[in-house]
Formats: C-alpha cells, sequence, structure tokens
C-alpha cells in the first residue's frame, strides 16, 4: 500500500436540502480516497469517480481535513443548523489500514464532536470500535456497516480486506449496546452469489439477532471498465459457473452499470417483501433520522423515502411526488433566506437556523398554511401528527406508530 497526501478543499459544508440516502444535511466528508479493503464489486474503482492510480494500493490521505473541520466548527458553521455530517463515502472506507496508521478519521470526529450535530459512519472495519469513545459525545450516532452475505467463504472472495462479515455484525451490536443507532448496508447483493433467498434471509436472521435497526438491500452495478472487468475477473476465477448469467444479466453495458430492469425490479421486490414480513426496515427508519436531523429535514427525507416504499408496493406515487417538489421549494427558499439574514448582520453561532425553520414549519401547521404547500389532505394531516410529538412513521406497516 502507497499513501500519498492530497489536499481537502473544504471542510464542514451544509447543503440546501438533507441527502435522503444517509440522512445527513452537511456533505460527506471523506479522509481517504481509494481503498485497501479492495471489494471486487467496488463501485468506487469506476471510471466515473477519477480515483488515480490502483484503488486498492494507491491511498489518498486528505491531511489537512482535520485543520478544516476544526476551523468550521470554531467558526460556527455547524452551531447555527442542527443536521447530521456524514463521515464516509462510496470510494473509501475511513478505518481502512491508512487509518491505523495516520489517523485523519479519529482527529477529524474529535473536531466535529465539539459541534453539536449528530454523526452518520459508514465503514466495513471493525477499527471503528476503537473510536467509540468520541462518538459517545456527539448528540446521537448512527454506525453503517455492510455485508452483503454472511458466508464467510464468499465475503473472503469479495471483500478480501474488510474485517470478516461476524466482525461486523459485532460491530452492530457493540454500536446498540453504546447506545447508538446501528443498520446494515446490504448492497451490493451479487446475483447467484449473495442474492438467493437463503443467502439473505440468512442475513436477515443474523442482523435481527445483533439488533440492527435496519437492512437495507440493494443489487449489484457494474459500470463498463474497471469496475466490471474486476468483478468479471473473480467470476471467472471463483464462479465460472456463473459466468453465462452475468454475461445475461449485463449484457446492455449501461453507463450506470444497472443489469437488466425486468431483473432488477423482480429482485427488488423479494428483497422489499422478505425484510418487510419481518417487521424490520428497509430503509434508514424514520424514527431514527428524526434525532439526526431537524423536524423540516426529516419531513423531507420522509417524503422522500415516501415514495420508494409506496412504488415498490406498485402504488401510484406522481401525487406523493408532486407534493415533495413543492414541499422542497417552500424548505429551498425558507433555509436560504434565512442563511441570507444571518450573513447580513448576525454572528456565528448566534442565529439558530434551524430553530427559526422549525418554528416556521409549526407554525405553518398549526394556522392549516401547510396545506397550501403540500395540496395533499393526507400527506398534510400525517405530517401534522408527526410535528405534534411522540410519533413515528413506520415503514415495514406504513402507518403511523406511538414512540
Ligand atoms: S470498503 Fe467500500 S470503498 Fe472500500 S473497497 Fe469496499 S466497497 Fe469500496
Amino acid at each position: 500500500m502507497e499513501l500519498h497526501s492530497i489536499e481537502a478543499k473544504s471542510g464542514l459544508s451544509r447543503a440546501r436540502y438533507p441527502e435522503s440516502f444517509l440522512v445527513s444535511l452537511y456533505r460527506a466528508l471523506a479522509p481517504y480516497r481509494g481503498c485497501a479493503h479492495g471489494c471486487l464489486y467496488c463501485d468506487g474503482r469506476a471510471e466515473k469517480y477519477y480515483v488515480d492510480g490502483d484503488f486498492t494500493r494507491d491511498i489518498q490521505i486528505r491531511e489537512n481535513l482535520p485543520d478544516l473541520v476544526a476551523r468550521d466548527v470554531d467558526g460556527g458553521t455547524a452551531s447555527r443548523e442542527y443536521g447530521a455530517v456524514c463521515i464516509g463515502s462510496g470510494v473509501t472506507d475511513v478505518y481502512q489500514g491508512a487509518e491505523r496508521e495516520r489517523g485523519i478519521t479519529r482527529a477529524t470526529l474529535e473536531h466535529l464532536s465539539r459541534a453539536g450535530i449528530p454523526i452518520v459512519i459508514l465503514t466495513k472495519n471493525n477499527l471503528i470500535l476503537r473510536d467509540f469513545d468520541i462518538l459517545s459525545r456527539f448528540p446521537a450516532a448512527l454506525i453503517i456497516t455492510t455485508i452483503t452475505t454472511v458466508n464467510e467463504k464468499d465475503a473472503r472472495f469479495l471483500e478480501p480486506g474488510a474485517t470478516p462479515p461476524s466482525g461486523r455484525l459485532e460491530i452492530v451490536r457493540k454500536a446498540k449496546e453504546h447506545g447508538f443507532f446501528a443498520g446494515i448496508m446490504a448492497m451490493p447483493l451479487c446475483p447467484g452469489i449473495s442474492d438467493g433467498e437463503s443467502s439473505f434471509a440468512a442475513l436477515l436472521d443474523a442482523a435481527q439477532e445483533v439488533g440492527a435497526d435496519f437492512v437495507y438491500p440493494g443489487g449489484l452495478t457494474l459500470r463498463p471498465g474497471r469496475q466490471k472487468d474486476a468483478f468479471m475477473a473473480l467470476v471467472d476465477s471463483r464462479y465460472p459457473d456463473l459466468r453465462p448469467l452475468y454475461n445475461d444479466l449485463y449484457r446492455e453495458n449501461r453507463q450506470s452499470g444497472m443489469p437488466l430492469a425486468s431483473a432488477s425490479a423482480v429482485l427488488h421486490a423479494r428483497l422489499d417483501r422478505m425484510v418487510r414480513t419481518r417487521g424490520m426496515s428497509q430503509m434508514i427508519p424514520h424514527r431514527v433520522y428524526r434525532s439526526l436531523l431537524s423536524a423540516p429535514d426529516s419531513l423531507f427525507v420522509l417524503f422522500c423515502h415516501m415514495q420508494n416504499l409506496y412504488q415498490m408496493r406498485g402504488v401510484d406515487t406522481r401525487p406523493l411526488k408532486a407534493a415533495t417538489d413543492r414541499y422542497a421549494e417552500w424548505l429551498g427558499e425558507a433555509r436560504t433566506a434565512l442563511r441570507r439574514k444571518r450573513g447580513a448582520g448576525s454572528f456565528p453561532g448566534t442565529f439558530p437556523v434551524t430553530g427559526e425553520l422549525t418554528e416556521r414549519l409549526l407554525e405553518l401547521s398549526a394556522t392549516g398554511n401547510l396545506s397550501l404547500i403540500l395540496r395533499n389532505d393526507r400527506l398534510t394531516a400525517l405530517a401534522s401528527e408527526i410535528l405534534n410529538g411522540g410519533v413515528y412513521f413506520d415503514y415495514p406497516s406504513l402507518s403511523i406508530v406511538s414512540g
């Protein structure tokens, strides 16, 4: 492994809307680029991400990231808006071997822990256990680990440098014991290797046993070029009988890497059913991210997730999408106006933008004006009930639950 220094251009930076996949308001921080875990399916190898050199051997390090984050935390960037920051990305693992040597992730967390905002961390390495002391200082922490199979032999072929699946399950168990939220990204499930009914059922059993808050499944994409080449080499060497299946599923060579749409739809319907029938959540649940985001932002994420949830059940989601778009417009404009107001005279750290945004939303709800934005009676009633507190939207049952 060779370590190369590169410069981080930014530290803590807020987005206009929360990111609904990893439920965070701040743009993701990535102390490294490239990944020595060397997962053969890794999308980060794709040319699209411009990671220079050998993806698994040439690891780039943003050594100045902790300083930039410290500058932003001390400057009050975070204290003005409550919302999670995610550390991790699709082109690196923040707890790979380089972290053991350089500690950039730990140093970044040290500074972030002073900001008063929640944290979301994504990793396949149990080195994260080292940092549970710092994670305890955040107002809320969500730890996500990817597990695509509990078959240790397949995992050794697929994810040679990552902590074995049993160790990753222990991350979830220990995270829950520490009072953190913890869930599993079960993606990518690889055709014929880890996407079968029994393989996924075993993963769900294990996830339930360690108390995972969710299992978020997804299929394999193979972008033509370095990513597809690496994976097909694995298929040829370890799973040669599956070559015809892969040739067929990925014959369209789409730039997105997606397999045949018909196969993908069947797979997702099955995975969704399997997660749901166990009463588990197939996405990061509302009861989790309502602690990670402000009320206006968590409502936005809920509307986005509801589109996926209802779509998977064959419901026409166009009215929901239209209402979400209108809500997004209100949210974006209200937030921009408040940020401008702060820029016009108030001091860093003294203007609780999110607090004011939440107050505005509550007022809209109390005066009945939220319905003018959403123009959807059922959604307005649901939003008002959630804003009144003490309830959340349960994904498996698609209903409001007390708690
Ligand atoms: S741990 Fe994540 S970033 Fe690293 S190789 Fe595996 S999939 Fe890629």
